[in-house]
């Protein structure tokens, strides 16, 4: 498919269409970080159980300043006491410790003073002081984290603490990566002049990963048509997605989209307006996604975090995030052709380019905290514009 580049917004919208969410599977909460919640988490209790107390010290029906209290039991963390104290008595209580069901109050270590058996609330401790109530964390039957979010630590924290033991997640995406070009080493290997190491195997599997997908291949091939049908064959044999890095051009040795075609996959688009990454491919074969990004380092991550990103974020049913702003810092000349991704470091809500933009120039990706997305037209941005923002990292 030929024809002017397509706008940023229709590449995805045709994307996201191509996009079918993945099954559910039970996932054990130890291995859960990063996953994402295919159903809601639903709290199995009250939590709190039980009223608890949040004070290590005594508890104790309503009394005034001065009552003197005969000790009758404890109640620790896991060990309710053996009867409730009545009036003129008090139990010993510890910090998470059951709350007797009545009016009880607690008053904390601080303010009693005593021995073992008698001790003298210096405080007044009236009804439910230093009492946390059953429920006030949690609600049986409330949904504590919806369907679509990522879990993190607090996340999981909050899943056991709901009682689940495991949390039904979308399975994770099988994503196999090729890296075309005859120029290419790998990592460490000493290079003949104009070759290269190959840093878009290491950045879009890293990418990939960080995004939440299960990497099943990561593959090197040369510039031949064969080379590149095997590669790509391979790649395609049980992956979700494919993301191919290079050869996706008009030259003579760009070899991606007549091997794709010769693998049947079905272009659905070529060509986006979109600075760095203009030659990004798009297609399905089957049910697998297949993704042919620009060969040069830059424009390879940017377009796997403006398509493929939300490819992944989409068959995992995840809930994208509300849209970032800044305040350009300083001028940008616009393109009068194409959206440009500007790699720009935040300070204070203020967005500053983080160097020299070449799409071959990593080391200012690797200084940026986000990308600026500068809308195509003519002149430039002046300093004050508020520019959308695209995270890099997840
Ligand atoms: P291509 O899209 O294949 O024409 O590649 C465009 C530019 O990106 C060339 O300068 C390549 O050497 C470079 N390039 C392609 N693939 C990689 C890679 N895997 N790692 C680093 N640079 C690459
Ligand atoms: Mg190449």
């Amino acid at each position: 498919m030929s024809g002017p580049p397509l706008d940023v917004a229709a590449a995805r919208a045709i994307v996201l269409g191509a996009c079918r969410p993945l099954p559910a599977e039970p996932v054990a909460i130890a291995d859960a970080l990063g996953r994402t919640l295919a159903t809601d988490v639903v709290a199995a209790a009250d939590v709190p159980g039980t009223d608890t107390s949040a004070m290590d010290g005594i508890a104790a029906l309503p009394c005034p300043a001065g009552t003197r209290l005969s000790v009758i039991g404890e109640a620790r963390a896991g060990h309710p006491a053996l009867r409730p104290p009545s009036g003129g008595e008090a139990i010993r209580i510890s910090t998470g410790a059951v709350v007797p069901d009545g009016p009880f109050g607690v008053l904390q270590q601080e303010l009693v003073e005593g021995d073992a058996d008698e001790v003298v609330a210096t405080e007044e401790i009236p009804e439910g002081r230093n009492v946390r109530r059953a429920g006030e964390d949690l609600r049986a039957g409330e949904v504590v984290l919806e369907a679509g979010r990522v879990l993190d630590p607090a996340g999981l924290g909050v899943a056991v603490a709901a009682g689940l033991a495991q949390v039904s997640c979308s399975r994770r995406p099988r994503v196999a990566i090729v890296a075309t070009g005859d120029e290419l080493k790998a990592p460490g290997e000493a290079l003949a002049p104009g070759e290269l190491h190959d840093s878009n195997l290491a950045t879009l599997s890293a990418l990939a990963v960080a995004d939440g997908c299960e990497l099943t291949g990561a593959a090197k091939a040369g510039d031949s048509l064969e080379a590149t049908v095997d590669a790509l064959a391979g790649a395609l044999a049980g992956a979700d997605l494919v993301a191919c890095s290079g050869g996706v051009s008009v030259g003579p040795h760009d070899h991606v989209k007549p091997a794709l075609a010769e693998l049947g996959a079905e272009e659905l688009f070529w060509k986006v307006a979109l600075k760095p990454g203009k030659p990004t491919w798009f297609g399905t074969r089957g049910e697998t996604l297949v993704f042919g990004l620009p060969g040069n380092p830059v424009s390879a991550m940017v377009t796997w975090i403006l398509f493929v990103r939300p490819a992944v974020d989409a068959v995992l049913g995840r809930v994208p995030g509300p849209a970032a702003t800044a305040l350009l810092a300083e001028p940008l000349t616009r393109n009068p052709a194409r959206d440009e991704c500007v790699r720009v470091r935040i300070e204070a809500g203020r967005a500053t380019a983080t160097g020299p933009q070449g799409s071959h120039v990593l080391s200012s990706m690797a200084l940026a905290d986000a990308l600026a997305v500068v809308p195509r037209g003519e002149g430039e941005l002046p300093a004050g514009a508020e520019v959308e923002l695209v995270a890099i990292g997840r």
